[in-house]
């Protein structure tokens, strides 16, 4: 198993990777609040979970991964006041709740699947999961953390940090400074101390989704499903905890003073925050009006956009940076992302069809042998540098740049011996497909049909028919393909 070394929000520190049990990994991602379609910067988030996912997988563990689907308790603003995102919307598009909630978790699956995603082992929601949430806040007030005011029930933090524990210490905030933020709040009225957040609200009439309880009818306060659906599928402590930067408070804050409270001891051994997505420097967001979709991406269709994208071409852009740093969306980055993953994409094509021949008394290319070997441990020490998949890439290059001499007829497989050639071979696709997460362009899926018409090339070329092969090139340049006609091989590749 690898030596991984990962980021800990709450140590901040880079530590060396030891899951609870070993050879099995829990981690569990905050999904999305489905009131609306995903757009670019949460898939960055996810992107960060699928490739850790994958990785983690790769080098041998065993991971059971849980991101929940939040369809209740989020309300505008993300704090205790306010409307549910998703019942504002139903109300909006005069729809059930369920409605909306059903329309967008299909929008994300679909987003997830066009961006090469693995599905999770368990996609948990909310509203499933009532019967855990109140049982939580009933065993909270038993354990004196918690109270009720007028219905609704809220998390004492006093009480919390009277037995010796600290919050405010995931994201590094001050009590002092909270509360000079809070006093100004509405709904402060009903609170012992103004920093206390609802696990349970008193549902106004007119708020469509809420359940009995024995505090009256209400809804469950958005930082306590996590608590309960990752105590339920990974256990009260379990070792990976992800999202996006902006969640670290007050969400899983309150997350981590709910595990403590609930069960005496730390639900997280590892917290991963994922940074943001900017536009020329600002968070993409929603609410913000700097946001795009993928649809809109695809298209091009925002003018934002100079042109259409593919979701592969996104899929590098991101990986070209470290999770940790913020990443600036630019057409000018974009572009030159396409270029690179297709030069990438080209040799992910041709590596799988390199092939060995042995050849007697040829001597090994040492230098080359070794530069290749270099490259393959380089890829996984980045990766196991808290997931570096810029320096990652860097190396895929390294070893692209063989896999393309191989592929001209410049450097022969046995110059750099079977082993280091099976390796190569190898180790190309696991990086590229299995760990990166990167596939062939939608289009290519029908290779058939394209080697049809280089057969047809070939036979035009050989019998003179130059309008016929002019119309042949011009179809694939059409679609951002070359025809590569070498000496030893016809073939085509994407434009670079
Ligand atoms: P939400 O549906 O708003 O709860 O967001 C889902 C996930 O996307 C959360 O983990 C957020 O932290 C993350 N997210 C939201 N905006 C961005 C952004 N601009 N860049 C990266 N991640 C984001
Ligand atoms: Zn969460």
């Amino acid at each position: 198993m690898q030596n991984l070394k990962i980021y800990n929000s709450l140590s901040r520190q880079k530590e060396v990777f030891e899951p609870l049990i070993p050879g099995h990994v829990g981690m569990y991602v905050c999904g999305p609040t489905v009131y609306n379609f995903v757009h670019l910067g949460n898939i960055r988030t996810f992107l960060t979970f699928d490739v850790l996912y994958r990785y983690l997988q790769n080098i041998g563990y065993k991971v059971r991964y849980v991101r929940n689907i939040t369809d209740v308790g989020h309300l505008v603003g993300d704090g205790d006041e306010g409307e549910d995102k998703i019942g504002k919307m139903a109300k909006l598009e005069q729809l059930e709740p369920m409605e909306i909630v059903q329309r967008y978790t299909n929008d994300f699956h679909q987003v997830l699947e066009l961006f090469n995603f693995l599905s999770p082992s368990i996609e948990p929601s909310a509203t499933g999961h009532m019967v855990e949430q109140i049982e939580a806040v009933k065993d909270l007030i038993e354990k004196g953390l918690a109270y009720e005011s007028n219905g609704s029930v809220y998390f004492d933090i006093n009480k919390y940090n009277e037995a010796g524990n600290n919050y405010g210490k995931l994201s590094g905030r001050i009590l002092e400074d909270l509360l000079n933020e809070t006093r100004e709040l509405d709904g402060q009225a009903e609170k012992r101390n103004p920093l206390d957040f609802a696990i349970w609200k008193k549902a106004a009439p007119e708020h469509i989704m809420q359940w009995p309880s024995p505090w009256g009818m209400g809804f469950p306060g958005w930082h306590l499903e996590c608590t309960c659906m990752s105590a339920k599928y990974l256990g009260k402590q379990f070792d990976i905890h992800g999202g996006g930067m902006d969640l670290k408070f007050p969400h899983h804050e309150c997350e981590i003073a709910q595990g403590k409270g609930l069960t005496g001891v730390e639900p997280v051994k590892y917290w991963m925050h994922s940074n943001m997505l900017t536009v020329n420097g600002q968070k993409m967001s929603k609410s913000l009006g700097n946001s795009f979709l993928p649809a809109e991406l695809i298209t091009g269709t925002h003018p934002l956009l100079e042109q259409a994208y593919s979701p592969m071409t996104v899929r590098f852009f991101m990986l070209q940076s470290q999770y940790r740093s913020t990443l600036d969306f630019s057409n000018d980055a974009l572009k030159a992302a396409q270029k690179g993953y297709r030069r990438l994409l080209n040799g992910f094509r041709n590596v799988k069809n390199l092939e060995f021949e042995a050849i007697e008394n040829l001597e090994i290319d040492t230098k080359k042998k070794e530069e290749i070997e270099k490259a393959i441990l380089a890829f996984y020490d980045s990766m196991n540098d808290d997931l570096n998949t810029a320096m990652a890439i860097a190396q895929m290059f390294t070893l692209l740049k063989y896999v393309n001499m191989i592929y001209m007829n410049q450097l022969l497989p046995a110059a750099i011996g079977q082993e280091t050639f099976d390796d190569l071979k190898s180790k190309f696709v696991i990086f590229f497909a299995d760990i990166l997460g990167l596939k062939e362009e939608e289009m290519t899926k029908n290779d058939s049909m394209l080697q049809g018409m280089l057969s047809l090339y070939r036979e035009y070329k050989a019998n003179q028919q130059y309008d016929k092969v002019d119309q042949i090139r011009a179809y694939f340049k059409a679609n951002s393909m070359t025809i590569k006609d070498m000496k030893h091989k016809i073939d085509w590749a994407w434009e670079e």
